[in-house]
């Protein structure tokens, strides 16, 4: 393990934010908070700042005089940066050791990229980054020596269900020694998969975001109910594990026990298994390939009464079938899925449409907005303007429907 490692945790006061720090608060020989970022939550950040007085913080570019104000009347010596800006410059300080990207959507993709330029270890939550620039994220990995290690758990799981080999390359994977011949996603299904697909339509916000097992934030949470979630995830496996769609299968395991399997030629499954707690797989990423304790709640085998399996029903759950066939069109198409569902569930959380018009908006923009399939060469600023592009029509579709 790299002694003392420096961490940066950009989306400090999520709810990644929250299980990270409360790992790092009882390791405190291991790992030092360098830095913090927030956006709204700003007197959380502040307690964040008091209790693990980090050397730099980053909070919107409107809010940085005021808070750097606030630090110093608490007599806390913290340099204050803002904005977009200000993330990068953390993720690319010579300071920083490890970068954990848990900024929720599209706002954590130039910071997520910055730290893969600058070599850094980055504990990727913020799979949008993945699923906006996967090709180009993973490039700028390899190019700079960054280190990749996923935290969302189900690639958390197929990671460390995978050889040492195609764990430090994902370009191994094809190597036909190593046998993988698929990997499974487990999906919880969410807080509908027993209600019907009607049930849904009149869902309402507080009903949609109470997950079964995990707690989470808002927008993960309604991913979740819509399973866009899984479908964001089948795109983040295809990057980080180098797979094209057909080679990953979903499956629904409502007691989410088992995180991932990988399957392999001779017929073995492995997976990897544990209390539904992301202390687990953020503690996995901070110490690998060594283990430390994560405080999350040990499994008890005795009390698990019945592991169940279930084919999704891609009727009900759309927004799965949409990401197999945006995947499948490009990555054009990936960032305009990305852009409409950010857009659509943000609609949703504000009243203005239904639970289920989520995938008929995500449908709808990724048959009518205009975007040329992207060349291999594209860079961040092309898919930006995909993303921007995308958020227009998008909004357009959403005034019609509302
Ligand atoms: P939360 O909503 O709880 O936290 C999001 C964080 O991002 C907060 O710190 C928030 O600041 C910050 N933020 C939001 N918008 C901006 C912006 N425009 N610019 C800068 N910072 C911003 O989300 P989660 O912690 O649940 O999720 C974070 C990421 O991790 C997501 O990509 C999610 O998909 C992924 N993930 C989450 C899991 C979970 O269990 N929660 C599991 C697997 C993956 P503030 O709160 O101060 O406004
Ligand atoms: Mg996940």
């Amino acid at each position: 393990m790299i002694m003392t490692q420096r961490i940066a945790v950009l989306g400090a006061t999520g709810s990644i934010g929250d299980s990270t720090l409360a790992i790092l608060a009882a390791q405190p020989h291991n790992y030092e908070v360098y830095a913090l970022s927030g956006y709204q939550r700003l007197d959380k950040l502040f307690a964040l700042c008091q209790q693990f007085t980090p050397q730099r913080v980053c909070v919107p570019v409107t809010a940085v005089d005021d808070f750097a104000q606030r630090l110093s009347e608490a007599s806390l010596r913290i340099d204050v940066v803002g904005g977009a800006a200000g993330l990068i410059d953390i993720a690319a300080d010579s300071q920083t050791d490890t970068v954990v990207a848990a900024i929720v959507g599209a706002a954590g993709l130039s910071s997520t990229l910055a730290a893969a330029r600058a070599g850094k270890r980055i504990l990727l939550a913020n799979k949008e980054a993945l699923v906006m620039a996967g090709q180009v994220m993973i490039e700028a990995v390899k190019t700079h020596h960054a280190t990749l290690l996923p935290i969302d758990s189900e690639h958390n799981a197929i990671f460390q269900c995978l050889p040492a080999s195609i764990q430090q390359d994902n370009t191994q994977i094809h190597n036909q020694r190593h046998g993988v011949r698929k990997l499974w996603l487990t999906a919880s299904g969410g807080p509908f998969l027993n209600q019907s697909f009607t049930h849904m339509q009149q869902a309402g916000v507080a009903e949609a975001i109470k997950h079964p097992n995990w707690s989470m934030g808002q927008k993960i949470s309604v991913d979740s109910a819509t399973m866009m979630n899984k479908g964001l995830e089948l795109i983040e496996a295809c990057h980080l594990f180098d797979l094209p769609e057909d080679k990953i299968n979903v499956v629904i395991h409502p007691q989410s026990i088992i995180h991932s399997m990988v399957e392999y030629s001779d017929g073995s499954f492995l997976a990897q298994l544990g209390s539904p707690d992301m202390k687990t797989p953020i503690a996995h990423a901070l110490s690998y390939p060594e283990r430390i304790e994560s405080g999350s709640q040990p499994l008890d085998l005795y009390a698990l009464s019945h592991l169940e399996f279930i084919k999704p029903d891609l009727h009900k759950f759309a927004c799965l079938r949409l990401a197999r066939q945006a995947m499948q069109a490009g990555a054009q198409a990936t960032i305009v899925l990305n852009a409409a569902n950010e857009m659509a569930v943000a609609a949703f959380l504000a009243g203005q449409v239904r639970l289920t018009d989520i995938a008929d908006i995500n449908e709808q923009a990724l048959s009518e907005v205009p975007v040329a399939k992207l060349s291999t060469a594209a860079d961040i600023e092309d898919i930006l303007a995909i993303d921007a592009t995308a958020r227009r029509y998008t909004d357009a579709i959403i005034a019609k429907m509302a």
